[in-house]
């Protein structure tokens, strides 16, 4: 092993190399435990990365790449291993604005990659909580998803191309600009949402959007399930096609984000059965913000809502998202289990029901608060029942109701470590046999992210 931390100084350079206490010190995350790593190598180019992955695949070590380290489901734990950060490929390498492309290293970190679209008059459509320390690379390697889904599409949607380090140190260049593309294999989407299990993304060229100029938020409370995907189905055709985001929180949620601790006040009152967060994007500032309020006139009229607050200012749509975002209130009930499914939205009712029924049959006093991106069909769920010990019997009942459904156990966090017991709830098994023989066709050694999703 010291031969080969020695190898990697020498190709990344001394600043770029730390081990021992620093290596223990620098592998945090707020979000998952990342182990006590070998080593943390930080290249500075692909041609670096792929000299880093060389040797390691020649000594047979395990390599962990590491974006923002923003994840939830330990796709970062890198116990004993080198962990490679990306960090320092941090460059908007060009901007096209006639092709409406970005060329951006892997390691750039989401909102400056939005802010250099933003610069250049066009739209990188990808939001979510961690925009300030999620990297690209990690975006695409968990094809991240957030807020406006809905209207662009998750990570996957956004990528055309993109260059990746194989175990063995290849380098696969799969720079495409164009839309359309049918030669052969798509290889890209190899990398996109393997969480680093089958190579290394280093640079990607992201597809990029008119940048919208009006922005609509309202806040809307709704009085039973069925009236959801009603109102969403409305306000989808009505508003056509500029609904970007359409957020429900479930009341226990909505509690908790606007009561003391918590610093967020209560935008409509208390005791609706359901909550929604909808966002317009445009290109017509007075024309958008009049539609909306007439649409939303009409859904009031037909009774999707019961009552509605449209935000009038840059601080009420703010104030509107801060409730939304902060889920960290969850917190106050104790040890807690996140989750992050996707469902038919017509099983979603019924879903809930029996996740709430199943866990306070078992555990009389659990939690259990809901809310997510209901548009996509996705929820999170967070569950709880006062003993971290109980984190994997709270995982049977959560899980469990998704099987029969085709319901998946991870709309948009990944695998990892964390979900990888349950992987079979939504792959049969002629799906996992075919993710582990790519996996072995591309990684025989399996020294990438070892032990994550199918490993
Ligand atoms: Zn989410």
């Amino acid at each position: 092993m010291t031969a080969l931390l020695k190898e990697l100084e020498s190709t990344v350079g001394a600043a770029g190399v730390a081990t021992g206490e620093a290596a223990a010190e620098q592998a945090f995350s707020p979000w998952a435990r990342l182990g006590r790593p070998l080593a943390i190598v930080r290249p500075r180019s692909t041609e670096e990365v792929s000299r880093v992955l060389k040797a390691a695949h020649a000594a047979g070590a395990a390599v962990v790449p590491w974006g923002g380290r923003t994840g939830l489901v330990e796709g970062a734990a890198a116990e004993g291993a080198i962990a490679l950060s990306l960090e320092r490929m941090n460059a908007v390498e060009a901007i096209d604005r006639t092709g409406s492309t970005m060329t951006v290293q892997a390691g750039c970190v989401l909102q400056a990659a939005c802010d250099a679209a933003d610069e250049a008059g066009l739209f990188l459509p990808l939001d979510l909580g961690a925009r300030g320390s999620a990297t690209i690379g990690g975006n695409i390697s968990t094809n991240a998803g957030g807020n406006r889904v809905l209207r662009y599409g998750m990570m996957r949607d956004m990528v055309l191309g993109l260059e990746a380090v194989l175990a063995d140190g290849t380098v696969v260049s799969a720079m495409n600009r164009l839309i359309k593309n049918n030669t052969g294999y798509d290889l890209k989407q190899l990398f996109i949402g393997s969480e680093g299990t089958l190579g290394v993304v280093t640079r990607a060229v992201l597809r990029l959007r008119p940048k919208p100029t009006s922005q609509n938020t309202a806040f809307l409370a709704v009085d039973g399930f069925d009236a959801l995907p009603r109102l969403l189905r409305f306000l989808e055709a009505e508003l056509s096609g500029a609904l970007s985001a359409f957020e429900v929180m479930w009341p226990e949620f909505y509690e908790l984000v606007t009561t003391e601790p918590a610093k967020g006040k209560p935008v409509l009152p208390h005791g609706h059965p359901y909550y929604v967060l909808v966002e317009t994007l445009g290109a017509h500032p007075e024309a958008d913000a009049e539609r909306i309020e007439t649409v939303l006139g009409e859904a009031l009229e037909q009774g999707f809502i019961v009552d509605a607050a449209i935000a009038k200012s840059q601080a009420e749509r703010d104030r509107m998202w801060a409730l939304r975002d902060d889920v960290g209130q969850v917190a106050r009930n104790g040890p807690i289990v996140t989750f992050d499914v996707s469902l038919p939205i017509p099983d979603m009712e019924a879903y809930v029901a029996r996740v709430r029924a199943d866990l306070t049959a078992r555990w009389p006093a659990a939690t259990c608060v809901v809310f997510g991106h209901l548009g996509d069909g996705n929820l999170h769920v967070i569950a709880g029942a006062g003993d971290r010990s109980l984190r994997h019997a709270i995982e049977e009942v959560v899980y469990a109701p998704l099987r029969p459904i085709g319901g998946s156990i991870s709309a948009e966090h990944g695998i990892g470590l964390q979900k990888k017991a349950f992987l079979d709830v939504s792959r049969s098994p002629p799906e996992l046999a075919l993710m582990r023989t790519l996996k072995t066709a591309l990684d025989p050694k399996g020294i990438l992210n070892p032990g994550k999703v199918v490993g």
